[in-house]
């Protein structure tokens, strides 16, 4: 590899010319922005610097996947909106899910929702969906959004109406602030004797979620899941706060999707719930997700359908990658194989830079370096 300025250096790495000369003289060297370094001395600042390294290499190698592709307004089309439910242990969560599972209008026919995929689609009766997540734990719910993964656009905060609000009420609420999703709260069991709604509205006033009946713009609905009560007005509230958000997306460009779970098949090989968050997946696609490549072999819906294609919002589970992905990252498609192991190589790299910390092998360094 060529020498490098300083100049230069600070440009790919994204740092100020200071802090290089600064390093460089507590390396007991002077050094002026226009000096020539080697490829020594580069990769020495450069892995104190790593961290921004990788960032700026990162533009090099990730320009142009699907996330930096700008949608222009008219190709925005609406979509459904993608909903979590949140809330304490047996507050109805798993019950309230299945409940909802079953107000799909489309259920009644052949292949009614009949997979565990972690997430699905209901249809209501005005044609509209809604795709909910299979509450995938907090713990999941924050590696997701760690990773910057923000795959839910409304939070279904479930609260018994018996019971009120408790820490991991308290934990939702906070996970929902954090990521900016809006609440809608969901009072369970009011079937039950020591059914106290009320109660319920003023324990979350005190974690400054403010219902409407308070002077706030959180919606409130009650239900019940075991005795199916309320679950119209919940969907419909749903509906209403998508409307507010005027989710849209591009259908018509390749697909980013965001891994909600995975796992190894005995028979199928690596099986992963993707949500479609843009564009369309095809079958055939070539993608990469995170340091993995696939090609696309099957994507199946909750029924059991198989699809050609799943377009935004829209929870498939998919088979062809090679390698098991995490829950929260991210499935890009690209135009060939080439490409896809370009990516995926680059990925590999910085991730074992990251965990091995200082210890740089060179070859990264020349690809950072590599125009
Ligand atoms: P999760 O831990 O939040 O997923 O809660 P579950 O859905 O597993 O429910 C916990 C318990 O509460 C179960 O025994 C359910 O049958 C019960 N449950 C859930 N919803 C209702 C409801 O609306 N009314 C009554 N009476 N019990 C409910
Ligand atoms: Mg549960």
């Amino acid at each position: 590899p060529e020498n490098i300025t300083v100049q230069e250096l600070s440009n790919r790495m994204a740092v100020r010319v200071a802090d290089i000369i600064k390093f460089m003289m507590r390396q007991g060297q002077m050094m002026k922005q226009s000096d020539e370094l080697d490829a020594d001395t580069a990769e020495l600042i450069a892995t104190e610097f790593g961290h921004t390294v990788k960032r700026v290499a990162e533009s090099d190698v990730e320009e142009g996947l699907a996330g930096d592709i700008v949608d222009s307004d008219e190709n925005l089309e609406p979509r459904p909106p993608v909903v979590t439910i949140m809330g304490h242990v047996d507050h109805g969560k798993t019950s309230l899910l299945d409940a909802l599972r079953q107000t799909d209008v489309v259920s009644g026919e052949a292949g009614g929702i009949t997979q565990h995929i972690g997430a699905y689609q209901v249809r209501v009766a005005s044609g509209q969906r809604v795709t909910f997540l299979d509450t995938p734990g907090h713990a999941a719910f924050s590696a997701m959004r760690a990773r910057g993964a923000q795959v839910t656009d409304i939070v279904v905060l479930v609260v018994a109406a018996d019971d009120g609000v408790m820490p991991q009420t308290v934990e939702a609420i906070q996970h929902a602030k954090a990521s900016g999703v809006p609440i809608i709260v969901a009072i369970n069991k009011m079937d039950k004797q020591g059914a106290n709604p009320d109660k319920v509205l003023s324990e979350l006033t005190q974690h400054e979620v403010i219902v409407e009946q308070f002077g706030g713009d959180v919606q409130v609905v009650k239900v019940s899941a075991l005795k199916k009560e309320g679950l119209e007005e919940l969907v419909e509230q749903i509906l209403l706060q998508a409307e507010v958000l005027n989710l849209r997306a591009n259908p018509d460009r390749p697909a980013e999707a965001v891994v909600i779970e995975s796992k190894l098949d005995k028979g199928r090989g690596t099986v992963a719930t993707v949500l479609v968050q843009m564009g369309t997946l095809k079958r055939g696609d070539i993608v990469v997700v995170g340091a993995q490549i696939g090609r696309i072999r099957a994507i199946t819906n909750e029924r059991g359908q198989q699809l050609q294609n799943a377009g935004p919002s829209e929870p498939v589970e998919i088979m062809g990658l090679e390698g098991v992905p995490e829950p929260g990252n991210v499935l890009n498609v690209v135009e060939n194989e080439n490409r896809a192991r370009e990516v995926a190589d680059y990925r590999a790299r910085a991730k074992k830079q990251r965990t091995t910390g200082i210890k740089s092998t060179g070859t990264s360094l020349e690809s950072m370096m590599a125009k």
